[in-house]
């Protein structure tokens, strides 16, 4: 089969590979019809998470149909829902068993089963706790095989992937994968109080979903901080208000806009590769550059000063590392409590395809390119310098 394969920094290509297999019981292959782009994937192609290896396939936000399950699907002994062959799924881009500590906890993305052994002690030394597997997102999260591909082995299918009704398109539900329930996710953990104001730093794929879903959770302002033209209009569509970082001191504004008190939840939706001249953010460069840092936090800084006393830092922007200078003393001594995380994407999916059914919300409006699976490694070029206009791409296989 094709599939999108990362070979280092800015090198991906589109290679021949095997064909997946089912390798458990519980297992499904999917044939891949519409695939997605994330932002967390420029991480990979930008080579800022360790342990990628060159021919691994990228890809976890994805969507088929499946043509081959394993024997516990068959013989009635699947853990949540036996898959069929023939039916069409959103797969969850967390993998999880269904059946540990954190799964019976709806605490998906922590599951303790998902990342094999050999590759937890990774993640056990640098984190001291390993997450769970993700799909093609290096070999810290399992080394799993991704889905920008034109198929996929799926494990514990019996328990992560949603079936589809017919009448909803794939573009309508691709994003329950990942974006959707990350930006709502993040909103849902602001906590979010009648009248809050909400402030969001990246209005990228992810931080449009929290824009929307900060006012579906009751939200009365919500502010939108990005310095790219297409991405704040698309904010300003949904209500927000939009702060541009390049021509506004974002401090400052937000404090004015606030009475002074600045907005009453946060949520950091850009992670460890900040973009922006501030000088913080040129320092983190710097150490990025000779190999000394790993991360550019320069927004959870940001949004740390610019919370309102015991308000809410909300974080699902991807961090890998060690943060440098981190003002935790304003933290503590403003009384702020932080909610983060990989997104515990099965619990939301049922609930996230109802506001979708119910037209709440319309996911299409975040695409902006449909192109063949072939064009991958233009798309990712594009994507990474010129998101703006390259906003989100799905692949189709
Ligand atoms: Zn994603
Ligand atoms: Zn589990």
């Amino acid at each position: 089969m094709r599939a999108v394969a990362w070979h280092g920094k800015h090198d991906v290509r589109v290679d021949t590979v095997p064909d997946p297999e089912i390798v458990n019981p519980r297992d499904a292959i999917i044939k891949i019809t519409s695939t997605a782009i994330c932002g967390s994937d420029l991480h990979l192609y930008d080579a800022v998470i360790p342990t990628m290896q060159k021919g691994d396939i990228l890809g976890h936000e994805f969507m088929g149909e499946v043509v081959d399950v394993g024997s516990a699907h068959k013989n009635g002994d699947a853990n949540g829902h036996a898959l069929k062959v023939g039916q069409r799924v959103v797969v969850p881009f967390t993998i999880a068993c269904g059946n540990c500590f954190f799964c019976e906890k709806d605490l998906w993305s922590c599951c303790d089963n998902s990342n094999p052994a050999d590759n937890q002690d990774i993640s056990d030394t640098l984190m001291g706790h390993s997450p769970s597997g993700l799909f093609g997102y290096s070999h810290m999260t399992g080394g799993y095989a991704g889905g920008q591909a034109e198929y996929v082995r799926v494990p514990y299918a019996d328990t992560g992937p949603l079936v589809i009704p017919d009448h909803l398109e794939d573009d309508q539900v691709l994003f329950l994968t990942d974006i959707f329930p990350t930006g709502y996710m993040a909103a849902e953990q602001c906590d979010i109080e009648r009248g809050d104001t909400v402030a969001i730093w990246g209005a990228g794929p992810v931080g449009q979903f929290a824009i929307r879903s900060a006012f579906m959770l009751g939200a009365e302002r919500v502010i939108a901080i990005d310095h790219r033209p297409a991405r704040l209009k698309l904010a300003e569509e949904a209500g927000a208000e939009c702060l541009n970082f390049e021509t506004v001191h974002i401090l400052d504004a937000l404090s004015e806009m606030t009475g002074g008190r600045g907005p009453d939840r946060c949520i950091d939706a850009v992670g460890m590769e900040a973009h922006g001249l501030s000088l913080d953010n040129l320092i983190d460069r710097g150490k990025q550059a000779i190999g000394i840092g790993t991360d550019r936090p320069h927004v959870l800084r940001e949004a740390i000063i610019a919370c309102r006393k015991a308000g809410t830092v909300s974080v699902p922007g991807v961090y890998g590392g060690f943060l440098d200078n981190v003002p935790f003393g304003a933290a503590m001594n403003k009384g702020l409590s932080f909610k983060m995380g990989q997104t515990h994407v099965h619990r939301y999916l049922k609930p996230l395809l109802a506001r979708i059914e119910a037209g709440e919300i319309d996911p299409r409006v975040v695409i902006s390119h449909r192109l063949p699976l072939a064009d991958a490694a233009m798309a990712y070029k594009n994507f990474a310098n010129n998101q703006d206009e390259f906003r989100k791409v799905v692949l189709k296989p």
